[in-house]
């Protein structure tokens, strides 16, 4: 979580990596901002988070033909160093003067940054073999208060254009393209527009599409300013009345429906008031988001106000990286900037000031809403959060590097000191504030913990006082060599890996370039890392760790005046309060109405939902270009493998590798299945799998073993894995160890594992107690931030025996028995104890139970068959044990009772689930067209009517198309009944829906876009193994190829034929909601008879 400074971007998911629906900004921050490397050093602490990410998501998903840069190996590249355009010719041609032009060997590049000469815009040329090409359109947007115009805008430009004059050619291109990223971000002072795809023409197409909608949009069109007022109140705020009843005056809106949901989260409240009290005199004193109460004070005018001045080329920085050429890129933009003159006044306009520099710390108390109940159940947790600016602007290099570093060894893992001392405090359950944060102007640094007891201000303070006394002493002492051993490999092998996971790597190296760039400082320095990494290691060498680090820690943080400590209090009447405000203000509004305002206004809210509900004609959708049939390959893409048998002490153990060109790295997992662990310990999995690499050996402590891992691999973990069967009841789940290291330090890699499953010291009561009252913390975060998921889990749970294991696992019933778990630590820790020896025991052993899977390349994986082989004799055989009833989906007692069910949690918002299963109660074939049903669904009815008309921040349908369960789900969706009216109303959609060749056509094509998803090898690798734990075949997935190519408008009938039959026979509700919205729908919606339950 981006604790000061999260700028909103999104990917609605779903759970366990069904289908994910994109849907712009707001929702999981965290999800991209661990994506990026933020800056040379932080890319190492966003590693860690990521490979606990893709444990936890099954992606069924191929990678590219020919993965680009698999690892960016100096001497491979730098013989090839791609040309650039020739000056004259840019120039005179397309009005583009170099200002720079550099070879960073870092990311075998040739960087040429442009100015634009009639409007000053500048271009970042970024030309490499990099085939994931990506574009971004980056604006300066500071605000001067928190009516969320920049987020708004963001939203509406979106919606449509000069040349694409549809509703919304951003759904469109979800629709129809092959793009490897679609999105949009609102930071705090720029707003970014990037784009991915591997597809030259398709890359082209978003590009054209992205550059019209930011120049010329319909938002803000003066020649029809009612349909652009239209794009406004739908996209920002609006009132709305749909009967004569004057009571039912309502706010709407989708960014002030997304932002509600965002004010419901603590951990964003507590995000912002840090934010804010930081930088009270500049522009990251308010929210750029949008505070729902100030959303409304935002007029028309001035929202037209704001694009005119800051979405303008001379306030523009493009940015262009792949393997495209050069040319082009100039010409398209050209083809743009030619229409505008330079304005230098936006300009100036849009700088970013500074903060002037506290002269005393400071402490600030604020609140955030929880229940009566929760009030009353004597939680009364708080946070507390220690906070500093570091610096009158952004850090020098050498600064950021060193302060990065530092960071890293205080917080980077759960054995770092601060965060180490935090959590052995027991004043707090869990550790909030992101550390280092220095994508803003000035770099900030938080710190401090959630789940405090605020009863006595003491308490509160106790905090503050621990981490100033713990940075004191770290600033004396110093740290162990073993820990800057492990913090020097662990960054060093993050960034010559430069694994960005599903995130393209243009991408995060353009956020990362315009740190430094979007302030005027220079764009490419952000990108070298080499020199500096070697002159830091000298540095670190001659002025020794304990005299630099100590330098650091004194004069940034010990020493600093510029400190806020915030404290986070709950408080029970804080959201009663804000309703009511809301409602006043509501109640203004309607005691200055006459009848006819009333009429009026009627009147406009059905003029806006005719309009949302009506779809553009075919003919207006063709603009938006789209590639055709005929550019699509045939043939589905392949993974390389190869599955061979070893054999060890009488025992076949199967081996799967994968080879592919990794620049020496080993990607390793070795998955042990859970045919033998007994139903009533599988809630415990998930945290035992954390106890296995934090909780150390009875050789070493857990920091000492987390330093191990450090230094010898690249990343190391242990995750569970879990999923239904194709034509079975069964369950396939798995505990695997999952991480990489360097060729030569294999063995060690090995070695740690080995160790782990032989000696892993299971009996530290502390340790284990910290581990359950953080889980449970993020647990109850996530309960309010994500409740779809908790829904779709509990749907699926209802309905088979994987759903059912997952959700003990992981979903609702999981946080139930991890709050018994916690009585359980301090009334009985032994049998704690002997719970987790008996998985482990259930678990390691060689046999058909364990498989072992391995990427990298042939001449590596036949170094490395030793120590394979020696880490698989190192096991116990298994002996004859049974497989569990669970397992084989015989056990009945793991599903859930079938009812519709309303889960209540503190939140202003709801996410609402509806499932059911097109196979059994559908009687639906299996067929590859029904993905292209399903991702129409969610791109055009669900899209329409829960995000359009409905004012939620998302709607979509996921199908999973081996098991036939169907979920619709909501995100932050201000509504529940009619949000299941138009679930239901997709069986009718579908059955009447009427396609054209065209439409049909961009529906395959993004289907396709999906499942050739872009991915680098580790993760090929890793999707391999799934598809082999699954049992999917390469002429499975030909054959599933096959039939999304061939989709006609009957599979879209039969599909709703299925659906509106399996809806009628045999669907469920689950919605995570409010007190409040549930006893309306329970009151409304008597028919479904609800049953509430109270979670938090
Ligand atoms: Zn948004």
């Amino acid at each position: 979580m981006a604790a000061a400074v999260g700028y909103r971007a999104s990917l609605v998911g779903a759970r366990n990596g069904r289908k994910c629906l994109r849907s712009r900004n707001g929702g999981r921050a965290e999800r991209v901002d661990g994506m990026l490397a933020r800056t040379l050093v932080r890319s190492a602490r966003g590693v860690a988070g990521r490979a606990r990410q893709h444990a936890t998501r099954l992606l069924a998903q191929a990678g590219k033909k020919n993965a680009a840069l698999s690892i960016v190996a100096s001497e491979k590249i730098d013989a090839e160093i791609p040309a650039s355009v020739n000056p004259e010719v840019a120039k005179s041609k397309y009005g583009f003067e170099i200002v720079k032009e550099e070879y960073v060997k870092e990311y075998g590049s040739n960087c040429v940054l442009y100015r634009h000469t009639g409007t000053g815009a500048e271009l970042m040329s970024v030309h490499n073999r990099d085939e994931n090409k990506t574009f971004g359109a980056v604006f300066r947007t500071p605000v001067e208060d928190s009516t969320g115009v920049p987020h708004i805008l963001e939203h509406s430009v979106l919606c449509g254009s000069r040349k694409y004059p549809i509703k919304e050619p951003f759904v469109e291109l979800m629709k129809s393209s092959l793009n490897t990223f679609l999105n949009a971000f609102t930071y705090p002072d720029r707003t970014c527009y990037p784009v991915a795809s591997c597809n030259t023409r398709d890359f082209y197409n978003l590009v054209d599409v992205y550059l019209d909608a930011v120049f010329f949009p319909r938002c803000v069109e003066k020649t029809d300013p009612e349909s652009g007022k239209q794009v406004f109140e739908q996209e920002g705020w609006h009132y709305e009345l749909d009967t004569p009843d004057p009571s039912k005056l309502q706010y709407k809106g989708v960014v002030f429906n997304e932002m509600k949901g965002v004010y419901s989260s603590p951990d964003s409240v507590l995000g912002r008031v840090c934010q804010q009290a930081l930088f009270p005199d500049i522009t990251y004193g308010v929210d750029s988001g949008g505070d729902p109460r100030n959303i409304t004070d935002l007029s028309y005018e001035q929202f037209c106000d704001f694009h005119q001045n800051f979405y303008h080329p001379s306030n523009t920085r493009f940015w262009f990286y792949g393997d495209d050429d050069p040319e082009t890129r100039l010409e398209i933009l050209s083809s743009y900037l030619n229409d505008f003159e330079a304005n230098q006044a936006g300009v100036e306009k849009s700088r970013v000031l500074t903060q002037k520099k506290f002269a005393e710390p400071r402490v600030v108390t604020d609140y955030y809403a929880v229940s009566e109940e929760a009030g009353q159940d004597g939680q009364q947790k708080a946070y507390v959060n220690v906070n500093w600016v570091l610096e009158d602007d952004v850090f020098d290099l050498e600064t950021q590097l060193a302060f990065g570093f530092l960071d890293f060894i205080l917080l980077g893992t759960s054995g770092s000191p601060l965060r180490k001392a935090l959590i052995d405090s027991g004043l707090g359950e869990a550790v909030c504030g992101g550390g280092l944060e220095d994508e803003l102007r000035q770099p900030t640094f938080s710190i401090g913990l959630k789940g405090v007891d605020s009863s006595s201000e003491e308490n509160l303070k106790k905090v503050e006082d621990l981490v100033l006394s713990t940075l004191e002493s770290l600033a004396d002492k110093g740290f162990g060599d073993s820990a800057i051993e492990a913090a020097m490999n662990t960054i060093e092998f993050s960034l010559r890996e430069n694994n960005t996971g599903s995130f393209p790597r243009g991408l995060s190296l353009m956020l990362r370039s315009m740190a430094a760039w979007i302030y005027d400082k220079d764009p490419l320095e952000p990108l070298k890392w080499e020199d500096q990494l070697a002159a830091f290691k000298k540095r670190l060498e001659d002025e020794t760790p304990t005299k630099l680090f100590g330098d650091l820690i004194r004069k940034y943080l010990v020493d600093n005046p510029h400190r806020v400590t915030v404290n986070l209090l709950p408080n029970t009447t804080l959201q009663a309060e804000l309703d009511g405000e809301e409602q006043g203000k509501l109640d203004l509004l309607r005691k200055s109405m006459t009848e006819e305002d009333m009429e009026e206004l009627m009147r406009k809210t059905r003029e806006l939902k005719t309009h949302q509900e009506t779809p553009d004609p075919s003919e207006a959708l063709k603009c938006i270009p789209t590639l055709e049939l005929a550019d699509i390959p045939k043939e589905s893409q392949k993974i390389p493998s190869s599955l061979t048998e070893m054999t060890s002490g009488g025992e076949k153990v199967e081996v799967l590798s994968h080879d592919m060109f990794t620049n020496d790295v080993v990607y390793a997992e070795f998955a042990f299945d859970m045919s033998a662990v007994p139903k009533d310990l599988l809630y415990l999995v998930p945290l035992f799998c954390r106890c296995l690499t934090e909780m150390g050996t009875s050789k070493e402590d857990f920091v000492e073993l987390t330093e191990r891992i450090g230094r010898k691999t690249g990343g190391l973990g242990a995750y569970s894995f879990t999923s239904g069967v194709k034509d079975e009841d069964g369950v396939r789940g798995y505990v695997m160890f999952r991480g990489k290291a360097t060729a030569d330090k294999f063995a060690d890699y090995c070695g740690i594992v080995q160790d782990i499953i032989q000696n892993v010291e299971l009996n530290n009561k502390n340790r284990f107690r910290q581990m359950v009252l953080e889980t449970i913390s993020g647990m109850e975060a996530s309960l309010v931030g994500r409740g779809h998921s908790y829904a779709m889990g509990r749907l699926s749970a209802m309905r088979d025996a994987a759903g059912g294991a997952q959700e003990v696992m992981g979903g609702v019933e999981g946080y139930l028995a991890m709050k018994q778990l916690k009585d359980r630590i301090e009334q009985d820790y032994d049998s704690v104890v002997a719970d987790l020896e008996a998985l482990r025991s259930s678990l390691f052993h060689k046999g058909s139970n364990m498989l072992v899977n391995l990427t990298a390349d042939d001449k590596t994986l036949t170094s490395i068959e030793k120590e394979v082989q020696g880490f698989v004799d190192s096991l116990p055989s298994r002996g004859v044990v049974g497989t569990e009833q669970w397992y084989e989906g015989k056990d009945s007692s793991l599903l859930l009772p079938k009812r519709n069910e309303l889960l209540i949690v503190p939140t202003q918002v709801s996410y609402v689930g509806k499932a059911t299963n097109l196979y059994k109660d559908g009687q639906l074939e299996r067929s590859g067209s029904s993905m292209v049903v399903s991702k129409l669904l969610s791109t055009t009815w669900l899209w329409d009517r829960v995000r359009v008309v409905g004012g939620a921040y998302g709607g979509f349908g996921s199908f999973d198309s081996q098991t036939g369960l169907f979920s619709f789900a909501s995100y932050r969706d201000p509504n529940l009944g009619s949000t299941l009216t138009a679930y239901d109303g997709s069986a009718q959609f579908l059955k009447e829906v009427k396609l054209d060749k065209d439409e049909l056509t961009k529906a395959i094509i993004a289907t396709v876009g999906d499942v050739d998803s872009y991915s680098l090898p580790d993760q090929r690798g890793y999707t391999a193994l799934v598809r082999h734990l699954l049992g999917i075949t390469d002429e499975e997935r030909q054959q599933r190829r096959d039939e999304i190519l061939s989709t006609t408008v009957r599979d879209f009938h039969e599909f709703g034929e299925a659906l509106d039959q399996a809806l009628a026979s045999n669907s469920q509700v689950s919605a995570v909601t409010s007190k409040d919205m549930a006893a309306q729908a329970s009151e409304e919606m008597k028919d479904l008879g609800f049953i509430s339950q109270q979670i938090l």
